[in-house]
Order: structure tokens, then C-alpha cells, then sequence
């Protein structure tokens, strides 16, 4: 059973691996730019170490809880991502082990962050989340008002801004959202004009499993797969 699972496991890394390298060779990128953070939430510590054994070094986790109690199992040598809504008053579990945030979309965030950074002694690597399309129900700073915000959340000496992050609508022809990708780029390169201090564009962080050939061709530093890796998630209550 545990082999199997390997064996499928480590064939969906090597099929993934292969997807972001055919796509960025497709868009003239070059693959190794290209960052893949496998997405384990709900996934158990054993399987992630054999994600680990296969090469996975990136891991991306939207609860805090689950990413405290799988960063004391797992041994160092990866790099843990937060991805996901983060709660305010769950920051003050965020230790040095993040190595970075890709959902910052509030003030209230990141004063609360800045307040835990100056506490331990960290300068938080974060991406900033963007509601490019629109959407309602998305969390993320709207493009009209990422200016104002990123210039407010530069002042913050415990926040590092590293680029942006969109997650994009949910469709059946993942080509319709090519547009939010493209979308995200265009704002980041804008941004960087503005050569506010203490930012730079280094990372857009776009694409999902069912998506992320589409970014890579737009311009994805980081991709952040997990389906497509781990299987369909099932949440227990
Ligand atoms: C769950 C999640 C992902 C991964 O989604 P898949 O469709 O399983 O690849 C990526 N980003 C965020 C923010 C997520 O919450």
C-alpha cells in the first residue's frame, strides 16, 4: 500500500516537473527559474518526507496550526510556505522556520506581523495578495488600491515585500483566466516603477494545479501545486 503510494507520488512529481519545464521552455523561460511549492495541507507528515525524498523542497501549507505541528516532525532542509488566509491572531505562532508569507492583503496583517517580526527578531519575506479578478469572495488588495498599501507596508521594517500573489477564478477551460495571470505581471511590473523602498518584484506567485502551465507562460516565478501531486484532499471534520 505505502509503495504504491510511492510509486504514484513520485510519478506526479516527476509528470509535474516535467509540465513547468515544458512550459517555460514553451514561453523562452528558463525552468529552473521557476519554484514549486507542493501544497500539503491535509497531507500527512510520512508522505511529505517521501515528497521530500523525491526532491520536493517547497512546501506550502494555509494553516498555521498544521504548518507548527508538521515543521516539529519534518527535519529542516525545506522551505515552508504560508499560502493560504491567514488569521491575525494566529501570527504570533509564525516562527523562523517561515521562509515566506504569500497572502499579505491587510493592514491589520501586517502591523500584527511587524509586531511579531520585532518580537523574535525577523524580517518576514511576504508576497502581497491580489484580487485581480475581482472576485467577492477572493481575498486580496484590489489592483486600484496596491499602490497606497504596498507604500504603507514599506514603511514596516519587519516586512520584506518579495512580489505578488493571485489566485485565480475557478473555471472548466483554464485558458479564461489567462487573462489574470497576464494581469498580475502587468501590475507588478507597473509597481516596480515606482521604486518604493524596501520592495522589489521578485516573485509572482501564480498557478494552481489545474492552471499553472497557463502562469509559467505569463510569467509565474512560483507555482503552487498540490492536487496534481498529493491527489484530491479530503477534509476530515
Ligand atoms: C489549496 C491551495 C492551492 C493548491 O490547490 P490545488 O488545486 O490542489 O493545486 C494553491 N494555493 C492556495 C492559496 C491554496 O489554498
Amino acid at each position: 500500500m505505502i509503495q504504491e503510494e510511492n510509486i504514484q507520488l513520485k510519478q506526479n512529481l516527476e509528470t509535474i516537473r516535467d509540465r513547468i519545464r515544458n512550459a517555460a521552455l514553451r514561453a523562452g523561460r528558463n525552468p529552473d527559474d521557476i519554484i514549486l511549492v507542493g501544497v500539503t495541507k491535509t497531507v500527512e507528515p510520512d508522505i511529505m518526507r517521501q515528497a521530500y525524498d523525491f526532491g520536493l523542497r517547497d512546501f506550502g501549507e494555509n494553516r498555521v496550526q498544521e504548518f507548527i505541528r508538521k515543521a516539529d516532525i519534518i527535519d529542516s532542509g525545506c522551505r515552508w510556505h504560508i499560502i493560504g488566509r491567514l488569521q491575525t491572531n494566529k501570527v504570533k505562532y509564525l516562527d523562523h522556520r517561515v521562509s515566506l508569507i504569500h497572502s499579505l492583503d491587510r493592514e491589520e496583517l501586517a502591523k500584527a506581523l511587524q509586531a511579531r517580526g520585532e518580537k523574535i527578531g525577523k524580517v518576514w519575506d511576504v508576497l502581497v495578495q491580489v484580487n485581480v479578478s475581482g472576485e467577492e469572495t477572493k481575498a486580496g488588495v484590489s489592483p486600484e488600491n496596491l499602490k497606497d498599501f504596498v507604500s504603507v507596508v514599506s514603511k514596516l521594517g519587519n516586512i520584506h515585500i518579495k512580489g505578488l500573489m493571485t489566485i485565480a477564478p475557478y473555471t472548466e477551460d483554464s485558458e479564461e483566466v489567462r487573462w489574470v495571470f497576464r494581469e498580475l505581471r502587468k501590475i507588478a511590473v507597473d509597481i516596480e516603477r515606482e521604486r518604493i523602498e524596501n520592495m522589489n518584484m521578485e516573485f509572482l506567485s501564480m498557478g494552481m494545479s489545474n492552471d499553472f502551465e497557463i502562469a509559467i507562460e505569463e510569467g509565474a516565478s512560483i507555482v503552487r501545486v498540490g492536487s496534481a501531486i498529493f491527489g484530491e484532499r479530503v477534509y476530515l471534520p
